[in-house]
């Protein structure tokens, strides 16, 4: 998750900036196809207007200061003074669609003007662009749309032909013009709006930020408990390595001794086997079957640990019946038991736990070994089980010395594994508990005991009950 979280923020971030850029190219189209739409529809309604002057041949307007006879309108009829002395003069489609577009100019979105390749006032005379838009028109469906950037500005031209209809001929006849012929054009140009494609743009780049952060927040929570869970794991991955380090060269000293009673043993017997009589013989074979025993317990102990924390030895949970487990264990150690005369109590009912049998069975085996190892001859050693939320309390009690208070806050520790002589001085290694703890909690239960010295422990473990 580490290196892949820059990889992912910048994918959610091009993907955000994709998807933004895609949103305005859409958004600029569509105001070019509305722009194109509102060009038509105005060009439509200019014909529209002019339709209904020419209709009427003659429309008069009251003559004033800004109303001034049309120089360019060539008509006997074009002057005229009304019964009460008004004077009046013709307003022809041309002389209007000038009028009006004079009265748009002031608003300054939209321009248009009425243009020809043959105009009759040279100030309507076509520009490049009509020109050129003017020569491909045939017939009235031709129409030009062009977006036009010169320099920082935008602007879109449309040009329509203007067809000459009968109700032009009595200007434009004179011209040579015959029905249907275009005559000109109206040209129309649209400034873009800059400013509020700015603020749409503004406003869309708001809403993908806010997408982009909705991405990123997740992510970036995920990645810090992500980090959180490592640097955990790295906290007790370095305890555990600093424990380990000196509980190993704890062991290693450890294995030195018996090893190297069995080593010294084994050659005084090689060299004085002849020089000693039996009785001391028997007592250095008993002395290195000791050490090897010491040895052994040491070195399968330890590999179990090894095992445990290199991740090679994983549980396998299975329905297991605590009384048929725990009476094998005393079975295999009643022998023991019967050398101290101490008793052992069979369990007698059922109970299932889920958890790894191999595993439960050494954590009960090493408890009672340590019952009998730590109780004195006529004692008694007692196994039960209760159920109970869900889970299964064994407890192991024995009659025996107890534990002594300082050795209390040590049994389990890694980084201490003194060990104490049983009663009849057996050896022990020190880390049988260490490896119960490990083994009870990897099967999801905890261990923890009483003792009162003198009078006996209660070792206690439990394990989550089987459920059908
Ligand atoms: P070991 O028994 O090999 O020394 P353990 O880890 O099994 O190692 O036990 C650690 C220590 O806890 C023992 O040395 C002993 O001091 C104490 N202990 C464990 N079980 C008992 C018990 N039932 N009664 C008294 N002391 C005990």
């Amino acid at each position: 998750m580490r290196k892949c979280f820059p990889i992912l923020i910048v994918m959610w971030a091009a993907i955000v900036a994709g998807a933004f850029m895609l949103n305005m190219y859409i958004v600029h189209k569509n105001a070019e196809k509305f722009v194109r739409t509102e060009s038509e529809a105005f060009f439509d309604l200019l014909v529209t207007i002019r339709q209904w002057n020419s209709g009427h041949g003659l429309v008069y307007v009251p003559t004033s200061g800004d109303m001034q006879p049309n120089p360019y309108l060539i008509h006997n009829r074009r002057d005229a003074v009304t019964n009460f002395g008004d004077s009046l003069t013709m307003i022809n489609p041309a002389f209007m669609t000038r009028q009006l577009s004079e009265l748009a100019a002031a608003d300054g979105v939209t321009r248009f003007h009425i243009t020809s390749l043959n105009p009759i006032r040279p100030a309507n005379k076509a520009d490049g662009w009509e020109t050129k838009a003017l020569q491909t028109f045939k017939d009235k469906d031709n129409r030009v749309f062009e977006k036009i950037k010169t320099g920082d500005s935008l602007t879109f031209r449309f040009m329509a032909p203007l067809i000459t209809e009968q109700s032009c001929l009595a200007c434009h006849a004179t011209q040579g013009y015959r029905l249907g012929d275009v005559r000109g054009g109206i040209s129309i140009n649209t400034a873009y709006h800059r400013d509020y494609a700015m603020a749409s743009q503004g406003k869309t780049l708001t809403i993908y930020a806010v997408v982009f952060l909705a991405g990123f927040f997740p992510l970036l929570c995920f990645r810090l408990s992500h980090k959180r869970d490592i640097s955990a794991k790295n906290r007790e991955l370095q305890f555990l390595g600093t424990s380990k380090d000196k509980f190993f060269s704890v062991i290693a000293h450890d294995l030195k001794t018996p090893a190297g009673n069995i080593q010294m043993l084994s050659e005084m017997l090689q060299n004085q086997f002849d020089d000693i009589d039996n009785e001391e013989r028997k007592s250095y074979i008993d002395m290195l079957a000791e050490s090897a025993r010491v040895h052994h317990d040491l070195l399968n102990t330890l590999l179990d640990l090894s095992m445990l924390q290199l991740g090679s030895k994983q549980n396998v949970p299975e329905r297991l019946n605590i009384r048929i487990l725990a009476n094998d264990v005393l079975q295999q150690t009643r022998l023991q038991a019967q050398q101290k005369h101490i008793g052992l109590a069979n369990l007698s009912d059922d109970c299932f736990a889920r958890a790894d049998r191999n595993m439960i069975t050494t954590v009960v085996r090493n408890i009672v070994t340590n019952a009998i190892k730590f109780t004195n001859p006529e004692g008694q050693i007692t196994i039960s089980t209760a159920k109970g939320n869900g889970e299964i309390t064994v407890s192991i009690t024995d009659t025996g010395i107890g534990i002594a208070d300082p050795v209390k806050n040590r049994v389990f520790a890694v980084d201490y594994h003194k060990s104490t002589a049983g009663t009849a001085n057996e050896p022990g290694t020190g880390l049988g508990l260490i490896l119960c703890k490990e083994y009870v909690e990897r099967n999801g239960g905890r261990i923890w005991f009483e003792s009162e010295p003198g009078k006996g422990t209660t070792f206690f473990f439990t394990l989550p009950e089987f459920e059908d």
